[in-house]
């Protein structure tokens, strides 16, 4: 197969999936046992191959501020109709094609990949290699959210430690912080450690965080609202422990000027948060001229989007393991085959079929398809 020059797509499907989780997840605004999505279909000349793409938003503007019901109408909407049938010499055109639109990154994400995934299968790519990332495989970290108490919180580290995840971070807020990192610290010793505040600080708070600089930390990811560079910037300026950038940077200029602020010494990339693996590549490109380290967020993705953050992850600038976790540890059945795996070594060996190197089980995909969407040219 070749990439036809240019690639016009005359078919695309968005479509609602919901998948159940193997254990809830806990947000304010209460448990949710299943994880909605949406998936976009690019299919090639002919109807194959088919690429695949993930907008991993989730059920409630919490995040960021869209939603399943965001991106299912913007996509339908707008930005399906605005790539469909339109001439791309690159995947990098889709990104062009959606720049008129505000926001909606990760609806925009979705689509992008979808086309990024198509145009590695019709090259015969690995999509990391189309990327530009040698890495055959990629560090992982784990991520370990709050618990009941502590004792918990340890049994929780200790499990992960043991699968060899190579870093553990730990979810916090204020008056949950400095006693878990402590706690964590006098158990298992000099382990690689890492904090993510979720926003969940403001200014005023700086003395805990201060305290958090005792403890040889990785970075604190997001201390404080996504808004406030310059807030981010003033912190950095009180600590020694890196301060890692997630929901401030929504876009590449957000980068730049997080950059020339000073608000952080590290940026967590996730290219659903960014509006695609364009500004993500963007963003990488500028952090290595830097010398700024990068690693690859995650967001309970199923496996078309982990694949996809794999793939972006074996680029040279993601110097820290990754938030990439397999889906099989979240979702009870995955829609992927060969399931990505965690090694001995807590490495993702990266895919090297063509695209994102995952088959999409197509029995699986129809049964957890909520509603879904036909375009076509
Ligand atoms: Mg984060």
């Amino acid at each position: 197969m070749a990439v036809p020059e240019p690639l016009v797509i005359e078919t695309m499907v968005v479509r609602h999936l919901r998948l159940a989780l193997r254990v809830p997840f806990v947000t304010a605004g209460g448990a949710q046992v299943q994880r909605d999505v949406i998936i976009v279909e690019a299919h090639g000349p002919g109807g194959e191959p088919v690429g695949y793409g993930e907008a991993p938003v989730l059920s409630e503007p919490t995040y960021n501020e869209e939603t399943v019901a965001t991106a299912w109408h913007v996509l339908n909407d707008f930005f399906v109709p605005r790539v469909l049938a339109a001439r791309l010499d690159h995947p990098r055109a889709v990104h062009r094609r959606l720049a008129r639109f505000h926001g909606h990154a990760m609806a925009k994400a979705a689509i992008e990949g979808a086309v990024w995934d198509l145009w590695a299968r019709l090259a015969g790519l690995p999509l990391s290699r189309l990327l530009g990332g040698p890495a055959q495989r990629v560090s992982a970290g784990a991520v370990v959210g709050l618990t009941e108490d502590t004792a918990s919180l340890l049994r929780r580290v200790e499990a992960q430690l043991a699968r060899g995840y190579r870093r553990i971070k730990l979810k916090i807020v204020p008056g949950r912080d400095v006693a878990l990192v402590q706690a964590v610290r006098e158990t298992f010793g000099p382990v690689a450690l890492a904090v993510d505040a979720n926003a969940a600080y403001r200014l005023e708070d700086l003395p805990a965080l201060q305290r958090l600089d005792d403890f040889g930390l990785q970075m604190i990811e997001q201390p404080l609202p996504w808004d406030d560079l310059l807030g981010h910037a003033r912190v950095q300026a009180q600590l020694t422990t890196p301060v890692c950038l997630d929901e401030s940077v929504q876009t590449v200029a957000h980068a730049r000027q997080a950059l020339e602020l000073g608000s952080g010494r590290m940026f967590n990339l996730k290219a659903g948060r960014l509006g695609g693996l364009t500004a993500a590549l963007a963003i990488h490109e500028l952090c290595r001229a830097r010398d700024v380290p990068v690693w690859c967020g995650g967001l309970l993705e199923t496996g078309i989007g982990r694949a996809h953050n794999v793939a972006l992850a074996a680029l040279p600038g993601f110097a820290l393991p990754g938030d990439l976790a397999p889906p099989g540890e979240y979702l009870v059945e995955d829609v992927v085959e060969p399931a990505l795996v965690l090694d001995e070594e807590g490495f993702i060996p990266v895919p090297q079929g063509p695209g994102i190197g995952v088959a999409v089980r197509r029995d699986r995909l129809e049964a957890c398809t909520v509603r879904q969407q036909v375009h076509r040219a």
